[in-house]
Parts: C-alpha cells; structure tokens; sequence
C-alpha cells in the first residue's frame, strides 16, 4: 500500500493508454478500445533507437497453418531456429513477458524481465503488452537457445503497428517494455544477440525514472554482493555466495550501481 502513490507517477505515455491508476480498485482498462494507435508507445520522446519504419512487412503466415501438433512435431526442445516458424499469433498476454500463442504453446521474450505478480508494476507491464500483441501476428526471432526449462519458446518478438494513412511500422516488444521501463534485463549466456542493446535502453531508463525505476526501495544492507561473470546479485549472506571466495566476490553499493552493470536480482535472496 506505501507503494500505490507512485503509480500516480506513470509516465505520460502510459497515462496515455488510460493505465495510470492511482487508486486500489480501480478497474482495468478496457482491453481493446479503438484508441490511439499503439505507434504511439514508440513516438514517445525518449532518445534511442527510433522503432525502424517498414518496408512493406512480408504477410505473416495464417496462424491457422500450425497446429499445435505440427509446432510440437517440428520443434523438439533441441530445434535449430531455422525450423520453428517466424510468424504466430497472439490468443493471449498472460504477463509482461510472456504470451499463449494460438497454437496452444507459450512463448517467453528473451533477454527481459518483467515483474512478478503482485510487484510494483506488474500490472503496467501486462497491459502494456496486452495492446502491443495480444489477438495480433506477430513475427519473432530466435536466437541460441530456442525453448527454456519450462518447454516455452524463447523469441525476439515484433508486431507491425498501424500509424494510419497506410503507414505502419515495427515494434520490437522485448526492447518496448525495456524503454519503458517496465522490465529489466535478463542476461543469459545462449541468448545474448540483443543484450547490448537491452542493457543501454535499460541504462536510459533508470535515471529517468521509469516504471519499476522510480521505485525506491530502502538500503537495508550495507552492500551487495556478485561475481564477475554471474548474472545475479545478492545480499550478502545469500546462500547461493556462501561457497563463493571472497576474492572473487565483486560488491555493489548500491541496487543501482548492479543493475546499470546488467546484473539482475537474485529469486533467492531477493536483494
Ligand atoms: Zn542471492
């Protein structure tokens, strides 16, 4: 509850699509009004890289031409990218990164990570992507490793908005809810193609204090710990660095001064 006045801080361009809220109950907005064109979620005045204007957007394939028996046939958790299809269709947004596909499968956005449910902003993060891709095609990429632990895809997702007058272009999801800052980044060794480009957009947002950005959370440690090349950091007395030397601990004295690195927090200490 000491949290809820900052939703009143919603950047504009979140006030914009009417999910600003400032009050316990208010109710969610409405998934689908003809509103302002999601191109607009792009337009917003920040500095980084402007979302690239389409050359004509090749058809996406009729989602109807995979079946679920078909995806699950030609994509064993091992499958190349070059044997998964590029194009799917949104039956729905379960959360900010991550979709149900028409087929029946999950999808997960490599490289982010939005907040959990119940987190500051968790709800932002999911409406946010509800408008971007849900009941829309969308085209993804792939990268290294193309399916996680859970059997979910793992994809670069885009959607082609309309800016009207015929006009459209693309937006990259994943890097949309980054600007946003609605997510942080995830590193991960097999899905690292876009990671400097995610790191940047989530160093922009940081000081701007966007989304999950401008929530303060109180120091209540005197540090925190990490390794060089580890993903996560830690309070100190977290048990996953417990083994670790301290000659190869790196401290961080501040959350800030970790994320701007590109660690992520721990799901175990939860620094
Ligand atoms: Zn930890």
């Amino acid at each position: 509850m000491r949290l809820l006045p900052l939703r009143c801080l919603i950047p504009p361009v979140l006030a914009a699509f009417g999910l600003a809220s400032c009050g316990p109950s208010s109710p969610p907005p409405p998934v689908s009004p003809p509103a302002a064109p999601v191109g607009t979620v792009s337009a917003a005045p920040v500095p980084g890289p402007a979302p690239v204007k389409a050359a004509p957007v090749p058809a996406p394939k009729p989602a109807a031409s995979v079946s679920p028996a078909e995806a699950t046939a030609t994509a064993p958790p091992s499958a190349a990218a070059g044997s998964l299809p590029t194009h799917y269709t949104v039956r729905f947004v379960k959360d900010g990164d991550s979709v149900t596909l028409t087929t029946g499968e999950d999808l997960r956005y490599i490289g982010i990570d939005t907040p959990e449910f119940g987190s500051p902003f968790s709800d932002e993060a999911r409406e946010l992507n509800r408008r971007l891709v849900e009941g829309k095609s969308v085209r993804v990429e792939y990268d290294e490793e193309t399916r996680d632990k859970h059997n979910r895809l793992l994809a670069y997702v885009y959607v082609t908005v309309d800016d009207g007058g015929g006009a459209t272009h693309e937006v990259f999801v994943n890097a949309e809810m980054l600007r946003q800052g609605l997510a942080r980044v995830y590193p991960h060794e097999k899905t690292r193609r876009h990671a400097g480009e995610f790191l940047k957009l989530q160093q922009e947002a940081m000081p701007e204090k966007k989304g999950i950005w401008g929530v303060d959370k109180p120091m209540d440690v005197a540090f925190f710990i990490g390794t060089r090349k580890g993903k996560a950091y830690h309070r100190p007395d977290c048990k996953f660095m417990q083994e670790v030397p301290e000659s190869a601990r790196t401290r961080f004295s501040s959350r800030e001064e970790a994320e701007r690195g590109g660690k992520t927090p721990c799901r175990s200490c939860n620094p």
